[in-house]
Order: structure tokens, then sequence, then C-alpha cells
């Protein structure tokens, strides 16, 4: 497993490319249909499951796994993938259980993982990177042409289409991997039709993933019985849980205002009904599904603390994150260095990392750094010259990712001079070809803040044209030498203080 320790990933162009499939086109899950152990205990005695439930908060540490393609292109946002973890938390809000990074995130360069087309690959995916004692969850472009599928032994895996701020592919892949079959078990890979009598029992393959959805029915390794509407063989039947209503629906399916599907269903006895859509189990539209049913959330915490209880975290938990951070500099389009230009922003309270997003255009669709970062500053490469840039930043932690992108503050690149990095004490002064009437920044290290120096400029005869007193009060002073027009030329900047003196040569032009 490579974790990538200074937490960067530079993304050189579009964050989501045109050849990754949308949701529209994936089957909504290639999870197998089975029985999970858990779930056959709570079988056996249910009351029991509900009425053990515990109330305190579960704490779940995730490993996350971000795909790329080999040459480090194409992976997800870190922005949108924060949006679906907070997603993700509130999905889970309900049932006590609340999720974590645990480490930082996994960045995996591998096309073939990155657009896989089977599962055999994405066994092998997990299997190569997964870390032990975590809930693991793997982001690509394409999970073996599904939305999302659960490995009972290894992990989860969600398509990028399906993991939208919106979507609840990642709440429903997690109910799998805590024992939650779907309400409609023994339907996957059927179609259901009101114009066939419906059967009493349903054969299902669980040893095969599909790599879609298919109608052919292979060689079947289990039966599950169809559920009645008057929940008469519920404890026995489809999901084995009560408190999910009969649903055959194994296709995706859109639902009326009340959550319920449009398509009409008749159990074995005849009785019609319509699906509940308000099931993160259930395959209707991501607009209609909200919750896990109370069934559910006990079986759920149960294999938490029992089989899955490695997963199991203790707090407390970072903090939430309640404020905007404030871009401190360069803002306003102030000139900044092309090379090695440093942004700096406030530290957010509770932050312990930041999303940093730079762009040449306001809408930030192509985006130059899409990176994430532990300080409130950062400093960035060689950038185009006289150019603006856009920048803004979303405060997270490891427990809190409901959080905003910060509004942009921009500024525009200039070449400092032929050497352009600051000098050894960090030291240097820009731009030195100086359009008339452009303000000249003086950039300090840190540990000068508080310092009394002097600047003075000379004219190329040696004459004293322009001097100031200055009390560093920021890394970065602008200088107003230049705000009066000046005479083009050669001058020479001296800049002293009781330790050190600095001279740096400046161009004003035609
Ligand atoms: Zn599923």
């Amino acid at each position: 497993m490579r974790l990538i320790t200074l937490f960067a990933l530079l993304l050189s162009s579009l964050s989501a490319s045109a050849q990754e499939p949308l949701k529209s086109e994936l089957a909504p899950c290639g999870t197998p249909p089975g029985i999970a152990p858990v779930l056959r205990q709570y079988a056996e005695r249910p009351q029991d499951f509900v009425a053990e439930r515990s109330s305190d908060t579960l704490l779940v540490g995730i490993q996350v796994h971000l795909l790329a393609k080999d040459n480090g292109g194409a992976r997800i946002s870190p922005d949108r993938l924060l949006d679906a973890f907070c997603r993700l938390n509130s999905d889970f809000a309900a049932a006590g259980i609340r999720f974590y990074f645990k480490n930082n995130w996994n960045l995996i360069d591998s096309t073939g993982w990155y657009q896989h087309t089977t599962i055999q690959q994405g066994i092998d995916m997990m299997l190569a990177n997964n870390v032990p004692d975590v809930l693991n969850a793997y982001f690509a472009a394409n999970v073996a042409n599904n939305c999302g599928y659960n490995l009972p032994y290894a992990g989860v895996a969600i398509a990028h289409g399906c993991a939208g701020p919106n979507d609840h592919t990642w709440a429903h892949e997690i109910g799998h991997a805590l024992s939650l079959p779907h309400p409609f078990i023994g339907w996957e890979g059927k179609v259901y039709s009101m114009s066939v009598p419906t059967p009493d029992t349903l054969t299902y393959d669980y040893t095969h993933f599909h790599d879609s959805l298919e109608t052919t029915v292979p060689a079947p390794l289990d039966t599950a019985l169809v559920e009645y509407l008057d929940g008469s063989n519920c404890i026995i039947a489809a999901d084995l849980i009560c408190d999910t209503k009969p649903d055959y629906l194994s296709y995706r399916w859109d639902c009326d205002a009340q959550g319920n599907s449009l398509v009409q269903q008749k159990d074995p006895s005849g009785a019609t009904f319509y699906s509940d859509g308000t099931l993160f189990m259930s395959y209707s539209n991501d607009v209609c599904s909200n919750r896990f049913s109370d069934e559910q959330i006990a079986i759920m915490r149960t294999t938490l603390q029992t089989e899955k209880a490695a997963w199991l975290g203790i707090g407390p938990p970072q903090g939430d994150i309640t404020e905007m951070p404030v871009l401190l500099s360069p803002v306003g389009g102030q000139l900044s260095p092309a090379t090695g230009t440093v942004l700096e922003w406030e530290a957010v309270p509770n932050a312990t990392r930041y999303v940093l997003q730079v762009s040449r255009f306001t809408n930030f669709l192509v985006k130059e750094l899409d990176v994430t970062t532990t300080g409130n500053s950062y400093t960035l490469g060689t950038l185009l010259n006289n150019i603006n840039y856009y920048w803004r930043v979303r405060p997270f932690n490891d427990w809190y990712a409901c959080t905003e992108l910060s509004p942009y503050a921009n500024f525009k690149t200039t070449i400092v001079s032929a050497v352009a990095e600051p000098d050894t004490d960090g030291w240097r002064c820009y731009p030195t070809l100086l359009a008339p009437g452009l303000p000249l920044t003086l950039e300090t290290p840190a540990s000068w803040l508080n310092r009394s120096g002097k600047c003075m400029v000379y004219d190329a005869a040696g004459t004293l044209v322009w001097e100031s007193n200055l009390l560093i009060s920021s890394t970065k002073t602008q200088l107003q030498f230049n705000e009066t027009s000046r005479a083009p030329g050669v001058y020479r900047l001296v800049y002293m203080d009781d330790n050190h003196i600095k001279t740096q040569s400046l161009v004003i032009g035609q």
C-alpha cells in the first residue's frame, strides 16, 4: 500500500473525464445476494436484537482508496469526496454510526483498476491494497459496470458517477458490508412482471458476481422465499427482515411523492403492493431513499459490535467546523511571482486539513491544482506569467467534512527576476520589471515580523529618489515607491535593518 505522506495530489486538467460512465449507464449494485452470518443470528431471535440495541454512537474507521490512471490523472476531486463523506455520515446519523478517515487517503495510480470491468479485477485490487482492521472503500471511474459493490471479505467499491453529494451508493454498499441484503433478495438479475404469476421461491447464485444485470439465471446455489404482503413469512422470506416490506424490483426505479414505487406488484397470494423506495437498500432512485429501517439498524450495529468490532475506533471525534476560511494572500488581483507564490489563509478552528484549488477560471472547471494540505499555507510551483489565477480552500478534518469551499481570491502572476527563488534568508522583492504605477512587494521571512527596517531606492546615477521606514507587520509588504510614475530606467532598492542589508535591481519600463 502506498500512503501518500505529503498528502497532495495534482490534477493537471479536468477533474471528471468524459470517458467516465454516468450513473444512468451503470447497474445499481453488483453485490451478490447472500445471507450474512449476523443476519442468520438475527433471524433466530429478532426481538432480542432490537431490544439489545445500544444507544451510543459507534465510531467506524474508514480507509479511503482513490484510484487514478497510470499518469495520476482523473482521480475523484477531494472536494467531491468530502461531499460524499458528508452525505455518508448524514445517511448513517439516525443509526448512531459515524465514520471517520482513520488514515490518509491512499492514492493508487493504475488505469486497469481505475476502470475495471470485472469483479475479479476488483478482488485483485482490494486484496493488493486493503488495510487491516478498517472498512476499506475504493473510488474509481468504473467498478465492474456498477454504481458500487461490496465484497464481504474485502471492501466496498464506488463509481465516481454514483458518488455525488446527493447519492446514497456509499451508504447502500456499507449497508451490505454490515450484513444487510437487498430487500428484494432473490430477484437480483430477474425482472418482475405483473403478467407472470409470482412464484413462492426464487433461486439465486451468490458465489458468482455479475458484470451486469443478466436475465439468465446461472447455476442456482440457494433459495429465497418470496415475501408476502401480510408479513406472514417475513422472518423466513427474502431479506429475513420484517420491517422492510416486500419488494421485487431489482432495477433502478422511480418513486412517487411518498417514496413508493410507481410499479405495482402482486405477491404469490395475489395481494398487490408498491415497493418502499425510502430504504437505502432498495434500488429506488437516490432522490427517493433516506433511511435504514429500525431492524436494519439493529443488524448493522450488532455486526459492528461482533464480527466487525475491529473497525470500531475510540473517540473523541475531532470537533465540527463551523467557520469559513479567510484568504489572506495574495488577494484582490495582487501581483505575485509566477514561481513560488505562497498562498496563505487563516487557520480555521478544528480544521486539520484543507482542500486547495487553483484555477485560471472563476468556475474552476479546469484546475491547475486540486490538492489537500495540512497547514494554512501552500507554496505553488511555476505558473504561467502575466495570468490571473483564482484560488479557494475548504477546511475539513478526519471526522467532519460538511464544509464548503471559501469564496475565491485572485492574483496576477509576474516574473520576479532571473533568480525566482527567495534568497537564503527568505527575502525577495518583486516585480523587478515595473510598469508605471504598479506596486512593489517586499517578501520577508516570518522571523522578521515586528522588525523595524528601512527601504531606499537609488537611480542609475546613485541619487536617492525614495525612502521609507518600515515596520514589518506581514510577510509581504507593499512598497509605495512606484505609486507616482517615475522615469523609465534602472534603479537599485536597498533594504536595511540592524542585522541585514539586501539589494535588488529594478527596471521601470517605458
Ligand atoms: Zn446492493
